[in-house]
């Protein structure tokens, strides 16, 4: 019989903090959560079993830790404020399918831990309420670092997440929803209002779902790097035409060093049937990724 989750009794949580003096560090991003039903809406998101190796990012005070631990067959979480670790010890005690891992999630070997901590177990699947100072370098660590992972479930801000999920020619588009499109389906799950947290954040969050793109179902492209040059330099400067934008764009370059000229692109454009004048905020993945494709030729 699995022990249930205690600490998001409102009650409890208070506790705790006072019990430890525990002071909220504004620079780890510590907005902690505190509503039962945004877990349980996490966990559904996440969709685990007791099949699953869970890895989270940041477990704070271990409310949605002890969820993870109720729900997935082991816990791996990874937390870089030592003055955690005490309560942790505490608040976990109930549970044995759980391991607190000191440190920065963006300096760990993620891979190795995943392998080592993976055992017998099928899934892998990334679940966390994210520092909100650095979301996007966690998230492209994740994706670009081709991670043997399921899914990634992550409360962030209600923004980040609509940039996430945004398609061509809609404001929220950019760099960030090609990059995440190319390795992953993402969805919505939930909208989280800043009350459900303890401090409040300023702004409004989302639970969004990354459902992993194996390999051989991303959008075919010769040099993914590259596309991701031509991405950024697009998005660089987004009130340009994509002409504009990609010609003489630092870190975009041709074979032998030299700039895209400007009848270059327009001719490559041209062969996918875009009008010269285009702006990088009307091209899908596919057509970012044919025209890097068609660049890479040159
Ligand atoms: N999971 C807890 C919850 O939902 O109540 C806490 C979430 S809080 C938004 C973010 C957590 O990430 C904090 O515990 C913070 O200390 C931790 N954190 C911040 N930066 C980190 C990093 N670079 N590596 C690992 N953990 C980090």
């Amino acid at each position: 019989m699995k022990n249930e989750p205690w600490l998001t009794r409102p009650h409890k949580t208070k506790e705790v903090l006072q019990k430890y003096g525990f002071r909220f560090q504004k620079k780890f991003g510590q907005n902690f959560l505190l509503d039962p039903h945004v877990l349980d809406r996490i966990v559904a998101a996440a969709d685990l079993s007791g099949d699953d190796l869970a890895i989270e990012i940041g477990p704070g005070i271990g409310t949605l830790t002890q969820y993870l631990c109720y729900h997935a067959g082991r816990v791996a979480a990874i937390e870089i404020d030592r003055n955690l670790f005490p309560i942790l010890e505490e608040t976990l005690s109930d549970w044995d399918n759980v391991e607190v891992i000191e440190g920065d999630v963006m300096k760990l070997d993620l891979e190795s831990l995943i392998r080592e901590k993976r055992g017998e177990l099928t899934g892998v699947k990334i679940v966390a309420n994210l520092p909100y100072y650095i979301t996007t370098p966690i998230l492209m660590k994740i994706l670009e670092d081709n991670l043997p992972v399921d899914s990634v479930t992550v409360m962030v801000q209600e923004e980040v997440a609509g940039r996430m999920q945004a398609l061509p020619g809609t404001p929220d588009f950019g760099a960030l929803s090609l990059a995440v499109q190319y390795y992953a389906v993402p969805k919505i799950a939930a909208h989280v209002p800043p009350n459900c947290f303890v401090p409040r954040p300023n702004v409004g969050s989302s639970v969004i779902t990354l459902s992993i793109l194996p390999e051989d179902q991303r959008i075919p492209v010769r040099d993914a790097d590259h596309m991701f040059r031509v991405i950024r330099a697009s998005f660089g400067q987004r009130r340009k035409t994509l002409v504009n934008a990609l010609r003489g764009a630092p870190g975009l370059s041709k074979k032998d060093g030299s700039a895209y000229a400007r009848e270059e692109i327009e001719a490559a454009l041209e062969e996918l049937s875009l009008p010269s004048s285009i702006r990088g905020e009307k091209l899908s993945l596919e057509q970012f990724a044919r025209l890097s494709d068609r660049l890479l030729d040159l």
